[in-house]
C-alpha cells in the first residue's frame, strides 16, 4: 500500500459522511446538481486568514494571489478579509473588477503583459509590478497616450531563492522580474517619468513548509529592498515580500509554523534600516489561504479488478485535479490526501487505486491507497483542492468540460 497525504484539519463527518458547513457533502452534491464538484468552505478560509493575521506582525498587510482560486464567490469573500489582491493577467483583472474589488487594492505581476492589458490596468489605477525595462517603457508610453499617471512598482529578480520551496521563482536567470543589479537604474527612470513610484515586489518562491527557510528568505528580501533603496536613492513606499507559505499535500509533510515566521518577521520589523522606516509591507499568498479549504468530489461509476488490483473509476479526474494526478510540477508521483467521502472515518479494508474517467494512464487520483471497501455510487474526496484545481487543470481535455464549484 502507498501512503496517502494528510487530510487537512477542520473537516467533519455526519453519520459517516464527510461534512462541511453543517451538511454532509452528499447534500451539497445534490444542491449543486451532481458531480464532479469543488466545494470551498468559507468558514475554513475565514479561520485561516484570522489565524495568519494573529501570527503575523500587525504592520504586515495580507494580499490574496488570485490565480490560486479566482471563483467569484471566493473573490467576494476575500474582499472582506484581505488588504489587497495580486493578479497575473488581464483576465484576472476583469475577474477582480466583476467581484467589485477596488482597483487601488490590486497589483498586477506576470511576464508577457500585452499592451491592451497594460492599458486596462493603467486606466483603472492598478499597480503594475514591472517585469522588465521593456515593459516599463511600454507602460510609460501607454500612460502618456492615456494622459494618466501610472502606478509602477518593480518586480525584482532576487539573487537568492527560497530554500525547500516547491516552486523557485528567484535566483539566477529567470523570466520573472528585473535582475537586482539593474533595478536602481530602472527606479530612477520610472521616477523621472513622472509615474507614481510604488516600490518593490520581491518573490523568491512558493510552497515551502520550513518556517526557518521562509523567515530567512524574508530577512534577505528586506535586506535586498534596503540595498536597492540606497542604491536608487529613492524611498520605498511599498514592499511586497512575496509569499512562500505552503500546505502539506503529501505523506510525511507537516504544516508550516506560521507563528515562528511571524515572530521572526516582527524581529525584522523592529530593526528596520532607516530607508525602510516608512515602508508598507505585504505578503501575497494563494494556496496557503484557500488550498486546504477546498475539496474535490467525484462519484465512483465503476469498480473493477485487473490482475488482482482494485480500480475505483470516478466521473472526475486530472482534467479538474491535475496536481493530484501528479502532473503539475511534481517529479515523482505521490498520493494527495484522498478519502471515500461517503465512508469517511471508516477503517482501511482494501488497497485500491482511484482513477479518473480519462483515457490516459496519467489519470490517477490515488494510487494503491488503503481505503474502506467502496462501491459504485460512493463519493471520493480529494482534499487540498481549494487552490490550483479548477482553473489549473485542462478541463476541455477529452471533451469533459469544467466541474461544478460552490462556496458554502
Ligand atoms: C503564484 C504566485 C503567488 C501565489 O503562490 P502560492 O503558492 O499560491 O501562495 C504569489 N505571487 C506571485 C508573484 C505568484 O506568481
Amino acid at each position: 500500500m502507498k501512503p496517502l497525504g494528510p487530510i487537512p484539519a477542520g473537516w467533519d463527518a455526519i453519520d459517516g459522511v464527510l461534512a462541511v458547513a453543517g451538511k454532509p457533502v452528499t447534500a451539497w452534491v445534490e444542491e449543486a446538481g451532481g458531480t464532479p464538484l469543488f466545494v470551498y468552505s468559507a468558514d475554513l478560509i475565514r479561520r485561516r486568514v484570522a489565524a495568519l493575521r494573529a501570527a503575523m506582525p500587525e504592520r504586515l498587510a495580507l494580499h490574496y494571489a488570485v490565480k490560486a482560486n479566482p471563483f467569484r464567490p471566493v473573490l467576494e469573500l476575500f474582499a472582506g478579509l484581505v488588504d489587497g489582491f495580486d493578479i497575473a493577467s488581464g483576465g484576472e483583472l476583469a475577474m477582480v473588477g466583476a467581484a467589485g474589488i477596488a482597483p487601488g487594492l490590486v497589483s498586477f505581476a506576470g511576464p508577457g503583459k500585452r499592451d491592451a492589458e497594460l492599458e486596462a490596468a493603467i486606466d483603472c489605477g492598478v499597480t503594475l509590478n514591472l517585469e522588465s525595462e521593456g515593459e516599463a517603457a511600454r507602460a510609460i508610453a501607454i500612460a502618456g497616450r492615456l494622459g494618466k499617471v501610472p502606478r509602477l512598482a518593480i518586480r525584482v529578480n532576487p539573487d537568492f531563492d527560497l530554500k525547500g520551496s516547491g516552486m523557485k521563482m528567484g535566483g539566477g536567470a529567470k523570466p520573472f522580474g528585473v535582475d537586482a543589479e539593474r533595478v536602481p537604474a530602472l527606479v530612477r527612470q520610472v521616477i523621472a517619468s513622472g509615474a507614481e513610484w510604488r516600490g518593490f515586489h520581491i518573490f523568491a518562491g512558493s510552497q515551502a513548509l520550513d518556517a526557518e527557510a521562509i523567515a530567512e528568505t524574508q530577512a534577505q528580501t528586506i535586506a535586498l529592498a534596503a540595498r536597492l533603496a540606497r542604491e536608487s536613492d529613492a524611498p520605498v513606499p511599498h514592499c511586497n515580500l512575496g509569499g512562500g507559505l505552503g500546505i502539506p499535500y503529501f505523506p510525511n509533510e507537516t504544516p508550516v509554523d506560521a507563528a515562528l515566521v511571524g515572530e521572526r518577521l516582527a524581529e525584522q520589523f523592529a530593526r528596520l534600516p532607516d530607508v525602510l522606516r516608512d515602508t508598507a509591507f505585504c505578503i501575497e499568498l494563494g494556496r496557503y489561504l484557500v488550498g486546504e479549504a477546498g475539496v474535490y468530489l467525484a462519484r465512483i461509476v465503476d469498480r473493477k479488478l485487473s490482475h488482482g488490483e482494485v480500480f475505483l473509476v470516478t466521473d472526475g479526474g486530472l482534467h479538474h485535479q491535475l496536481a493530484a494526478s501528479g502532473n503539475f510540477g511534481t517529479v515523482v508521483r505521490r498520493n494527495y490526501p484522498v478519502a471515500i467521502a461517503t465512508r469517511f472515518g471508516a477503517g482501511v479494508e482494501e488497497e485500491a487505486s482511484i482513477v479518473g474517467c480519462l483515457c490516459t494512464p496519467l489519470d490517477k487520483l490515488a494510487e494503491k491507497g488503503g481505503f474502506p471497501h467502496a462501491e459504485v455510487g460512493d463519493l471520493v474526496a480529494v482534499f487540498c483542492a481549494g487552490a490550483y484545481g479548477a482553473t489549473a487543470s485542462p478541463a476541455a481535455f477529452l471533451g469533459q468540460g469544467p466541474a461544478r464549484e460552490m462556496l458554502v
